[in-house]
């Protein structure tokens, strides 16, 4: 099993910080990953892995079978590792950074550079030595920020098409210690939801509000109400978020304007809640608007279901990064992120383990993902292709 000292995943991760980097400065948005896509492409071609491409329009996969015979016991199972590729929409604030985002407004604030460089090293390792049997089918997923990808090439046929017995993703940690493993049972990541609520009133003169029905007031009413929806109705040891991102309406100080829109997300973990959630929601902010007399459009929209990893994946996992890092560096239990993540997708149509991999430095300024001055820890790209190419490895051992 390879270790992240071995002198060849050293020699591996140094090539892999420098695509990273060369993705840094090339952040693409979600299903617009074009050259990110030719980038990996590429990678994965020149070191004789057959690719498929256009699935979830940039998705690509990269299928390698091993050279340990295909007739052992391992040599008719698949496994698929999966990265992320899409940047957000927003503007790079690091200092002094050489690599950093040659496109305003555009950033990989979300650490899928390093993911993409990850298992583009993992991919070049097991694609020289390829001592395993079966086959390994290396999954690069456009738009995991918005419009799952994910879901999409599920949808498009990815489990149909390269069949697997097992998936495995991983994400960077910004607020665990770096090189630390948490590899966890069940739900790992929560179903993100999002609602807007556009509240109506009646415009009019802000000098004569008995002509008009202020929906400033009434949406501000609902904001205020909502608040006692997790607080009061949900059961203190379940988990719920709901928050209110954005609020929107009026154009000067002396008009009342006609409507307020309102935006926002809901964050849950168990499938009850989550329908709980959506019906408290609409039954209070229906009920604030009408005590006002005014009333309220509401469209909630589901997003991504929460990940839930399935325990034989998971002990898998957990072999491979002990056997890495050892039981000192890896996390058994731990709370479930309220973040989402539509690798849940594949991990419900297949059984999967999703793991974090901290990135945190000591002593050093640290930012979470989705912050301006975030940046993926290099440090770590070793510590991953290591870990995805021993995975393999211990998954397919030749028998
Ligand atoms: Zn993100
Ligand atoms: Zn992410």
């Amino acid at each position: 099993m390879p270790q992240e000292s071995d002198p060849r995943v050293a020699a591996i991760a140094a090539e892999a910080t420098e695509w990273r980097r060369h993705l840094h400065a090339n952040p693409e948005l979600s299903f617009e990953e074009h050259q990110t896509s030719d980038f990996v492409a590429a990678k994965l071609e020149s070191w004789g892995i057959a690719v498929t491409r256009g699935i979830a329009g940039t998705g690509l996969v990269g299928t390698l079978r091993g050279a340990r015979g295909q007739q052992g016991a391992n040599a008719g199972r698949a496994i698929g590792l999966r990265a992320d590729m899409d940047a957000l929409p927003m503007q790079e604030m690091t200092e002094d950074l050489p690599y950093r985002s040659t496109r305003p407004n555009v950033m990989h604030a979300c650490g899928h550079d390093g993911h993409t460089a990850m298992l583009l090293g993992a991919a070049r390792y097991l694609s020289e030595k390829r001592d395993f049997e079966g086959t390994v089918h290396f999954i690069f997923q456009p738009a995991e920020e918005k419009g799952g990808g994910g879901r999409v090439m599920v949808e498009e046929g990815l489990f149909t098409r390269f069949p697997c017995d097992a998936v495995y993703g991983i994400h960077n940690g910004s607020n665990v210690p770096k090189g630390q493993f948490v590899i966890t049972r069940g739900t790992t990541n929560a179903a993100a939801d999002t609602v807007k609520l556009t509240v109506r009133g009646l415009g009019g003169h802000a000098a004569r509000p008995h002509q008009a029905l202020d929906p400033v007031l009434v949406a501000s009413h609902i904001v205020v109400a909502l608040q006692s929806v997790v607080s009061r109705r949900v059961d203190p040891l379940d988990s719920a978020v709901l928050s209110l991102c954005s609020i929107h309406g009026g154009s000067a100080c002396n008009v009342i304007p006609e409507e307020v829109v309102i935006e926002g997300t809901v964050r849950t973990l168990r499938p009850e809640t989550r329908d709980e959630m959506q019906r408290l929601l609409t039954e209070v902010a229906t009920a604030t608007a009408t005590a006002h007399g005014a009333s309220v459009e509401i469209d909630y929209e589901r997003g991504y279901p929460p990940v839930v990893n399935s325990d034989g994946p998971v002990e898998r996992a957990r072999l491979a990064a002990a056997n890495l890092v050892g039981e000192g560096m890896l996390v058994r239990e731990a709370p479930p992120t309220m973040g989402g993540e539509d690798f849940s997708y594949m991990a419900r149509t297949v059984p999967g383990c999703f793991i974090r991999l901290g990135q945190m430095d000591p002593g050093k300024p640290n930012f979470s993902t989705h912050h301006p001055r975030y940046n993926f820890n290099d440090d770590i790209l070793p510590t991953g292709i290591a870990f995805w190419s021993s995975l393999v490895e211990q998954e397919l051992t030749p028998g």
